[in-house]
């Protein structure tokens, strides 16, 4: 399963080199958010979508793995 992660700007670009990332302004509600791929802290709004084991950091793919285990 492909998820949409929350990513910060440096591993975007890690991830697509020279492309900038298609950013959810502020204004229509990008909140700053913790980066999937990589635990800090992202400005918000840059989203990727990636298979969950890129996404280490992810809290969705956190619960998802408890929720296998139980
Ligand atoms: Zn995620
Ligand atoms: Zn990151």
């Amino acid at each position: 399963m492909i998820w949409t992660h929350a990513i910060c700007r440096k591993c975007y670009e890690k991830h697509e080199p020279g492309r900038a990332p298609v950013r959810v302004p502020p204004e229509a509600g990008a909140a700053p958010e913790t980066c999937c791929f990589c635990g800090s802290d992202s400005e918000g709004g840059i989203y990727y979508r990636a298979h969950p084991d890129l996404a280490r950091f992810c809290p969705e793919v956190a619960a998802e793995a408890r929720g296998k285990l139980a």
